[in-house]
């Protein structure tokens, strides 16, 4: 059989969701994978890490048959069993843990390890027609949700292509050459075509803020204050567009003197830059038109970040960039497609009396945390699929302690006998994305694709959809939606959004659901409900703990700041080669990033007397991890940054970077700090070093 070149899309949790060429060997093996030059946004270009992916889809460590612990909770200790006896068994104890405890003890658990709607959110439908515990889902975007919401009302922006026709790019809080490289492709032409300039807004020299013009290294959770002493310049320096805000804002009497409050000098004070550093970006932002801010998730990753989020939104509002080609602000394109997914989440069926837990919250709530059960049964039972809460879950030894609990069920449906895996009670195999049918939407631009089904998956994996399936007929779970194909879910879900049907995506590849320029722009109103952006956003209307939220843009003090104790403010920003924990099994993505590492700031390594490649413990009352350090002068001093994320048996004793990160909830509305963690650094071999044993 020949090679074929086929379509596909990156179902990984990535805002570029590239369209992909694969080349298909035979009915179970496929080649290199290419990203598609048709599409305006891929471009042709994708990351490495799925360029290989060969290397990870015909991995020698897949999962390929059903597991039923016989050893220890998390000792990996399994035995082969069938599909039905591994079903049947899930079955019995949801239905057991449901007589027992009512449905709210059944808890199923998802998030994005494939962002296809069918896949990923299919779970839901089983979870609604059985009245199982909901989740809320906190832990990823929605900090960033909450701060962009607030001000524009609206999930849309200026189109991503339009990067290409902007004179200044700015991204903030993010590392596109790691994590969504296509930004890249499109703010080179526009340095190439036009000689624009990209400033990166960053608390350490990531690899997009060594390509930058402009790199400025700020205080980890300090952006708000770089924001409103940028808006502080641009009304003293004349640049504030007084005609935009009168007619696009609510403009409120007292932006201006709350703003002449919060100049450079206050700014330099809290973000650790130099006053000439902000008002060098300060002259650049205000002076430009066409000046693009690519926003990104990493500063929202704290305390303050939604109101940080918020902050850095009203910078276009001061200077009307909103309003030109190739200016504004962009974060994610959501809203565009308007979904309608009823059959897929079985939303026709859901009560939203059922009690929801927040997920970030798994650890306190497998420990019976009261708050974190919202007064509700305990849980009892829990089927996983497409996350790895053991690792990428905050204060993970709670959620290991959790998870090793001898009365909880666990089934988790994977690929790889991940840290999560190792907990369960039953394992299934699961299959890839070229192994299934799917639909998926971009974040980060603006097409609608189907990755169908390319090759066999090896052994007996099976798909979310047909374990779901499968559950269901056991636990007499009836609804339409799992007696339909994936395909035909696919159809029925895009036919009722009303766009194409399947047949016609799949012939033209994607279709490009992107907004008018003056919607994208805002230019007939924001998506509030009186059209204006707003700098005292209603956050009630945003989230329950809204009343710590400044009522305008300010810097929020509510990040774990350093102590005497806990001089150190540790970020986990993501490794090039990884994504989540999707690429940590893969050797081409071992290899390249190494072994976990703490960079540090050579002042604080001289301080510590610590060299390249010494362990060093890193610790708070979370508990402790062991890794080696870099010197790295591209952060503050007091910054470190450990590149994640490695698996929890990647580290020393087991014990991964999340045990340091706190679960508390962000205002208003949720999310985890993963960047805001207090923390003190020691050589491993310190007498003073705790040790916090892995359960
Ligand atoms: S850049 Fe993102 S969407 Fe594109 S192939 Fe890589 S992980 Fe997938």
């Amino acid at each position: 059989m020949s090679t074929a070149v086929r379509h596909s899309v990156c179902p990984h949790d990535c805002p570029s969701t590239c369209a992909l060429e694969v080349e298909v060997l035979d009915n179970a093996r496929i080649g290199r994978v290419h990203g598609a030059k048709a599409n305006s946004y891929t471009a042709g270009v994708i990351c490495a890490k799925v360029g290989r992916y060969a290397e990870r889809i015909h991995h020698p460590d897949r999962l390929t048959r059903p597991l039923m612990r016989v050893g220890p909770k998390g000792s990996g200790e399994f035995r082969e069993i069938g599909w039905d006896e591994a079903l049947d068994q899930i079955a019995e104890r949801f239905l057991a843990a449901a007589t027992r405890f009512g449905p709210e003890s059944v808890w199923p658990y998802y998030y994005a390890g494939t962002m296809g709607l069918v896949m990923r959110d299919g779970i839901n439908r089983l979870r609604h027609v059985m009245r199982y515990s909901r989740q809320k889902k906190t832990i990823c975007t929605a900090s960033a949700e909450a701060g962009w919401i607030a001000g524009t009302g609206r999930f849309v922006g200026p189109d991503p292509r339009e990067m290409a026709k902007a004179d200044l790019i700015v991204i903030w809080g993010g590392n596109p050459v790691a994590t969504q490289v296509n930004v890249m492709t499109h703010l080179t032409r526009a340095r190439k075509e036009r000689g624009a300039k990209l400033v990166v807004v960053d608390p350490y020299r990531s690899g997009t803020a060594e390509v930058a013009d402009m790199h400025l290294c700020l205080r980890p959770g300090t952006d708000a204050a770089l924001a409103c002493a940028v808006m502080h310049c641009a009304f003293r320096d004349g640049h504030a567009d007084r005609q935009y805000l009168q007619a696009y804002t609510d403009f409120p009497p007292d932006l201006e003197a709350h703003l002449a409050a919060r100049g450079p000098d206050w700014a330099a004070a809290i973000t650790g830059l130099s006053v000439d550093q902000i008002e060098a970006f300060a002259r650049l932002y205000t002076a430009t038109r066409r000046a693009y801010i690519r926003l990104g998730y990493g500063f929202t990753r704290s305390r303050n970040g939604s109101a940080a989020m918020h902050a850095v939104t009203c910078l276009p509002a001061v200077t009307g960039a909103w309003k030109h080609e190739g200016g504004g602000a962009f974060w994610s394109n959501r809203s565009i497609y308007h979904w309608d997914k009823t059959m897929i989440e079985g939303l026709d069926v859901l009560d939203k009396s059922t009690r929801e837990i927040d997920m970030c919250l798994i650890g306190a709530a497998l420990l019976g945390d009261a708050g974190a059960l919202k007064g509700g049964p305990p849980i009892a039972a829990m089927l996983i699929q497409n996350t790895n809460p053991a690792v990428v879950a905050p204060d993970s030894y709670k959620v290991r302690q959790g998870l090793s609990r001898e009365d909880l069920f666990l089934a988790v449906h994977e690929q790889f006998l991940t840290d999560t895996a190792r907990y369960a009670d039953v394992v299934l195999p699961a299959t890839m994305f070229m192994e299934h049918d799917d639909l998926y939407q971009a974040g980060g631009h603006s097409h609608i694709q189907i990755g169908p089904k390319l090759i066999e998956p090896p052994g007996e994996c099976r798909s979310n959809h047909e374990v779901l399936q499968g559950l269901a007929r056991r636990l007499g779970a009836a609804h339409p939606g799992f007696e339909m194909t994936e395909m035909e879910l696919v159809d029925w879900t895009l036919r009722a959004s009303g766009w194409p049907d399947a047949k016609t995506v799949m012939d033209e590849h994607w279709v490009d659901a992107a907004l008018p320029f003056r919607e994208a722009h805002f230019l007939d109103g924001f998506g509030t409900p009186d059209k204006k952006f707003h700098f005292t956003p209603d956050w009630s209307k945003v989230g329950a703990d809204w009343r710590r939220m400044p009522r305008l843009p300010d810097q929020l003090d509510t990040i774990e700041a350093a102590t005497p104790d806990k001089p150190f403010r540790l970020m986990t920003s993501p490794a090039r080669q990884f994504l989540n924990t999707t690429f940590t099994p893969t050797p081409g993505s071992r290899t390249r990033e190494g072994r976990p590492t703490a960079l540090v700031h050579p002042d604080d390594a001289e301080r510590l007397r610590l060299a390249d490649g010494d362990r060093v413990r890193i610790g708070n009352e979370r508990g402790t991890v062991t890794v080696h350090v870099r010197r790295f002068d591209g952060l503050q001093p007091g910054t470190v940054v450990v590149e994640s994320l490695w698996g929890n048996t990647d580290f020393e004793d087991g014990i991964g970077i999340n045990t340091l990160t706190g679960a508390d909830p962000i205002p208003p509305f949720g999310g985890a700090a993963f960047h805001d963690t207090a923390v003190w650094l020691r050589p491993a071999d310190s007498p003073r070093t705790s040790f916090t044993p892995s359960p």
